[in-house]
């Protein structure tokens, strides 16, 4: 079989390639988020030849597995285990020179996936950890959205309780890069309800859906109209998705002005009512404006 040995070179080679493992060392494997195909080579060499893979459901990686071939030895390690496991299997790594590679069901592991108490663990034991990219569905969904890029945050999955959830979609209302939030095909409709909520119905969002299978589908609308663009698709809501909304607009050089007005309308009347009037004087959002007088009162510049 053909060696790949300088893995920078960028070179193609047909087949399952091999190559050199490391060892002692943990691989951190990208796997397709829903088509097959999309694993590299190396990830694929790498799976073939360490000696064994941590999966978060050794039944579902299965098929990915068999379709290439690989036959390593696969343990489980996932959010249920995770803690008691992870120090376990870094010792062993280091005790037999051993290498592993973890994976999850899909996409990148760590991302909304277990594998941070195992590669912190083998930070602090000096161990060697390396990143095989690939597939991950929050960059995908960036890179096909239209919404800016050069700035962006992964808030993950929102807390499903209606307190915790609203806590931090008002923390988030006045940021101003690009949002991207994973979320469950049953949660869809009433987390898009509580984005429109927390960053008013014009605010520009994304749903991408189902990125690399078959029916993969892309929403465009602004926050008030997503809801409906939705629900006029019977199957929006099904199979997975990445929501993704604009940032809020970035307050200008006049922003001493409008701190200001802030300051003195607040003197006078409630919360709500100076944010409103705010709003209006200088068309600044109110989520914006909400955002920027919780700062001020917490003394922020
Ligand atoms: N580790 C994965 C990654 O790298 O993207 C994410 C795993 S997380 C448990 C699963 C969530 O990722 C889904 O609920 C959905 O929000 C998103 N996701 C995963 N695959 C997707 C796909 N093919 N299309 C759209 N969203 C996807």
């Amino acid at each position: 079989m053909r060696e790949i040995e300088d893995i920078d070179t960028g070179a193609v080679s047909v087949g399952v390639p091999s190559l050199s493992i490391e060892r002692p060392a943990v691989y951190v494997v990208a796997t397709p988020i829903g088509n097959l195909a999309d694993i590299g080579q190396r990830a694929v060499a790498i799976l073939g030849q360490v000696d064994y893979i941590l999966c978060e459901d050794t039944r579902h990686s299965r098929p990915l597995l068999e379709h290439y071939g690989i036959a390593t030895r696969t343990m489980a390690l996932h959010e249920h285990n995770e803690r008691q496991v992870a120090a376990g299997f870094v010792r062993r790594l280091q005790e037999r020179a051993e290498s592993c590679a973890l994976i999850s069901d899909a996409g990148t592991p760590l991302i909304s996936d277990p594998g941070f108490v195992l590669v912190r663990s083998a930070v602090e034991a000096g161990l060697k950890i390396i990143g095989i990219p690939g597939p991950c569905a929050l960059v995908a969904a960036l890179s096909i959205a239209g919404l800016p890029t050069d700035r962006f945050v992964f808030e993950g999955f929102l807390p499903s309780a209606a307190g915790p959830r609203s806590a931090r979609l008002e923390r988030l209302a006045g940021e101003v890069r690009t949002m991207i939030f994973y979320e469950a095909p049953h949660r869809l409709m009433a987390t898009v309800g509580s984005l429109c909520t927390a960053f008013g119905a014009t605010r520009d969002a994304v749903v991408v859906r189902e990125l690399s299978k078959r029916f993969e589908t892309v929403y465009r609308a602004p926050l008030g109209q997503l809801e409906a663009t939705l629900a006029a698709d019977p199957n929006a809501a099904r199979g997975e998705q990445v929501i993704l909304v604009a940032g809020a607009p970035v307050l200008d050089e006049s922003q001493a002005e409008i701190d200001r007005m802030l300051e003195v309308v607040f003197k006078h009347t409630d919360r709500k009512t100076a944010i409103r009037i705010v709003s209006t004087l200088t068309g600044v959002g109110r989520n914006a404006l909400y955002q920027r007088l919780l700062e001020l009162e917490r003394g922020g510049d």
